[in-house]
């Protein structure tokens, strides 16, 4: 199928494009096109304008700052699972980022627009909840900052205004040496995930678990961070017995159900996943 007509803009900056977001009518922004051009082919989304983000300088870069990751929105894929900095600063971004469709997808993807379609299995989507990213949306004459806690209001509904553009992602970085695991079931490789689990780990000398971040995908209608699993793990001594039995309680989620998956399927995931997630988490850590 064809998309349906639309006027096409390519602005040349920012402040161009919320212009453009502002004021044209019925308009819809185009990233890497791997989510939108899908759906404008089989009519989901009928805009009457596009507003291509690919001509805006400064919009792709992957830098470290004070402690941080800074990631700009348009950085496509392919890019952060090649980029060193990633690999060795945050290497679970990396890990997510191989789960993520195939690599012609991940060619022309960006980050920005994953974060935005918010497709609740999305990878970079977990990613940034586990690792308590900050992503800045720039409006009319503003910028915000926008926990990425916050930033899942509703299935597929990013917290960003009509008139927003998501221009940069932030990830404060876990100590070096700490532990991290992404894992997910998928029908077929490339495939978006049934569920998925993301974990990062911190633990001191004598074993003693200092932090845990756990996140899971696919099971709700948003990426669930799981804020109860983790508050039983800081303070514990790590062990497969206690991944084991704090993983348990995931099969109380409210999970939902589809053409894929039933809930008590989605549970099961959700246990076994987070399970391992957590026991590779800990065979990585650096002490
Ligand atoms: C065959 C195939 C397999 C795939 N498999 C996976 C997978 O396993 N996992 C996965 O996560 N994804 C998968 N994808 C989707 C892919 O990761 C997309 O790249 C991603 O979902 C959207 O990024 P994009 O840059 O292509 O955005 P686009 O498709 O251009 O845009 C997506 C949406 O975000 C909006 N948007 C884009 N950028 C911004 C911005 N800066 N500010 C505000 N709104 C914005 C757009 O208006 C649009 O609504 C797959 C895609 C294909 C075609």
């Amino acid at each position: 199928m064809k998309p349906p007509p639309f006027s096409y803009h390519d602005p040349r900056s920012v402040a161009e494009a919320v212009q453009l977001l502002s004021t044209l009518e019925n308009p819809k922004l185009l990233a890497g096109g791997q989510s939108l051009m899908p759906m404008l082919n089989m009519r989901f989304v009928l805009p009457d304008h596009v507003i291509d983000l690919s001509k805006i300088d400064g919009l792709a870069y992957i830098r470290e700052t004070a402690g941080a990751l800074e990631i700009g929105a348009m950085t496509r894929q392919r890019d952060i699972e090649f980029s060193e900095l990633i690999a060795t600063k945050h290497p679970l971004l990396r890990e997510g980022i191989l789960n993520v469709g195939h690599r012609q997808t991940r060619n022309r993807g960006t980050i920005g627009g994953s974060l935005c379609h918010l497709d609740p299995a999305a990878e970079q989507v977990l990613v940034c909840l586990a690792s308590d990213a900050i992503v800045t949306a720039a409006g009319p004459g503003s910028e915000r900052a926008i926990p990425f806690r916050e930033f899942p209001l509703a299935y597929m509904t990013p917290n960003l205004e009509p008139d927003e553009i998501l221009i940069g992602i932030k990830i404060p970085l876990w100590p070096a040496g700490h532990g991290y695991s992404f894992l997910e079931f998928a029908r077929r490789h490339g495939d978006f995930a049934v569920v998925s689990a993301a974990a990062l780990l911190d633990i001191d000398a004598g074993g003693i678990i200092k932090r845990a971040a756990v996140a899971l995908g696919g099971v709700a209608a948003v990426p669930l961070r799981m804020d109860a699993l983790e508050a039983q793990l800081v303070g514990q001594k790590a062990s497969e017995d206690l991944f084991r039995s704090t993983a348990e309680t995931c099969r109380a989620i409210d999970a939902v159900a589809d053409v894929h998956a039933t809930v008590e399927y989605r549970q099961h995931l959700a246990a076994v996943l987070t399970r391992r997630a957590l026991v590779q988490a800990l065979s990585r850590v650096k002490r």
